[in-house]
């Protein structure tokens, strides 16, 4: 085992005794309440953020609000595209930085941190880019008869919300930071980002880059804090939308505070029971490659993820034997060896979380196949699992775990598989695997999830719009689905 070396700029980054990011620079917070940041991986405490209090928070909005109102009103969407460009390009210089942020704060594979946040980022910074110069209403005609020789004309434009909060989960806290605020300023919308208090450190970094890049003061904004933090962002009376992501019941939470607020705007990306359904034709590795890409990668902390493996009856013990078998070369390894197959859960509480669902398997009278328990090491590292469950409303098919846990069910005929997939009350996403493409074409309109892989699982591109429906969200990011969430639709009418 060789580790990465730990930058000094890194080194030096967690030595600062961190403020907000407010106007363009640091600023030291007005309270004094201040919050442990740990690396899962030893579950060693690495540095401590601040908490805002209303003064933080009330200082943040008025500072997003003069942006919107006068820098960032007065940019051009040239401007604005050409802004996230070069902060694309500062994340390619700062990368390995950015990286060893991510992985000492979430445990995540500093692979992963490189490939799937910094690099993913990039990509979505430069997509977003783009959208600066292409925002459009249209033109009508309007319906109704002149009255008396007068011509009418109408015409719709895309104003940007406003002040718009994000707020972050801790599981991908570059990626999921830049999703928000590269939607919002590229539709000329100010943004404030209050990042997870388990993973706070990137996005106070990020903003540091972000002025770098020339972005003019206040116009990305970082609060850090608990729910308390995000809840007084999205009560004052100063902002105009939130963006959350996260899990179900703070959603629910969010949801009814922002409407309560003033009918503040809200886009909830939420949590999921993604089902994957394999078809008979499927062939052994197959399917033991695709339930790895669909369920274990960042030991399975996705919130697109799958968790609910339906197999036909005939195959079950044959897939199921080989997978364990494959989960065995997943062995636990420091998220700074870049060797490392498996890194720890990124926080305590969700450790416990994942841990308690072991308990629940067992109690239930679930066959736990492989796995089970936690690692005895330090830090928060679980093993792979496998559970058969018996009925279709076991708890391990019925709550998301966010854990590197497959919980299988086996089916008879296709039929049974629709009624099955959908047997949830979320509706993020899901995936069918077969060779049969007719077949899964039409099962794609029966699956009731804002996102249908075929043949893959995971896969988030900037270009196709993603979000949940039923318990799993409201509203769409990326694609051209998100313009509608983060800009008002005004229309103008002309008699001349
Ligand atoms: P969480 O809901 O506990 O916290 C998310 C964020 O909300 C944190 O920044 C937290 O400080 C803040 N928060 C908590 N209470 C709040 C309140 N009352 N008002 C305002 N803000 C509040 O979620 P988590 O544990 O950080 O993340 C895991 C969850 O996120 C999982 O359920 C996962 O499925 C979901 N997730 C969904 C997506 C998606 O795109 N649908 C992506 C990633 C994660």
């Amino acid at each position: 085992m060789s580790l990465v070396s730990l930058l000094p700029e890194v080194r030096q980054f967690l030595e600062r005794k961190h403020g907000f990011y407010i106007d363009g620079r640091h600023q030291p917070p007005n309270g004094k309440e201040r919050i442990d940041v740990t690396n899962p991986a030893n579950s060693q405490v690495i540095t401590n953020i601040a908490e805002a209090d209303a003064e933080d928070v009330e200082r943040c909005v008025r500072s997003s609000r003069k942006a919107f109102e006068g820098s960032w009103a007065n940019t051009s969407p040239d401007e604005r595209g050409a802004f996230l460009l070069r902060l694309a390009d500062l994340f390619i210089k700062h990368r390995e930085e950015l990286a060893q942020l991510e992985s000492l704060q979430s445990g995540k594979l500093i692979q992963m941190s490189r490939g799937f946040e910094v690099d993913m980022a990039i990509r979505f910074l430069r997509y977003y880019a783009g959208w600066a110069t292409k925002i459009t209403g249209e033109t009508i005609q309007p319906s109704l008869p002149s009255m008396n020789g007068e011509r009418y004309t109408a015409f719709t434009r895309r104003d940007p919300i406003g002040v718009v909060v994000g707020i972050i989960p801790w599981n991908f806290s570059i990626l999921i930071a830049v999703w928000k605020f590269a939607s919002a300023l590229t539709t000329g919308c100010t943004s404030i980002i209050k990042p997870s208090e388990y993973t706070p450190l990137t996005m106070l970094r990020i903003a540091e880059l972000a002025s770098e890049a020339g972005l003019p003061d206040g116009v990305l904004n970082v609060v850090t804090g608990g729910g308390k933090v995000g809840a007084s962002l999205i009560a004052h009376p100063g902002t105009d939308k939130v963006s959350f992501t996260g899990s179900v019941p703070t959603g629910i939470s969010i949801g009814k505070s922002a409407l309560e607020a003033k009918l503040t705007r809200v886009t909830l990306e939420l949590g999921g029971k993604n089902a994957v359904g394999f078809l008979p034709d499927i062939d052994i590795d197959r399917a033991v490659a695709g339930i790895i890409e669909a369920g274990f990668i960042n030991q399975g902390q996705i919130c697109a993820a799958g968790e609910r493996f339906y197999l036909p009856r005939a195959h079950m013990d044959d897939i199921l034997a080989a997978l364990s078998k494959k989960l065995t070369t997943f062995v636990p390894g420091d998220p700074f060896d870049e060797q490392a197959a498996l890194g720890p859960l990124a926080n305590r509480q969700h450790f416990e979380k994942v841990t308690g669902f072991f308990d629940r398997a067992r109690q239930e009278g679930d066959q736990i196949i492989c796995g089970g328990k936690a690692f005895e090491r330090p830090g928060y590292y679980v093993e792979p699992t496998l559970i058969r469950a018996t009925t279709p409303q076991a708890a391990l098919l019925q709550e998301e775990t966010f854990g590197p846990i497959g919980t299988f069910l086996a089916y008879d005929d296709e039929e049974e598989l629709v009624s099955l997939m959908n047997n949830s009350d979320f509706g993020l996403s899901a995936s069918l695997w077969t060779d049969n493409l007719s077949k899964a074409m039409r099962m794609v309109p029966r699956i009731r999830a804002g996102t249908v892989w075929v043949n893959m699982h995971t896969l988030l591109d900037p270009a196709v719009p993603f979000g949940g429906i039923r318990s799993s969200g409201l509203g769409r990011e990326f694609g051209s689905a998100f313009i509608n969430d983060y800009t008002e639709l005004k229309s103008v009418i002309v008699r001349y």
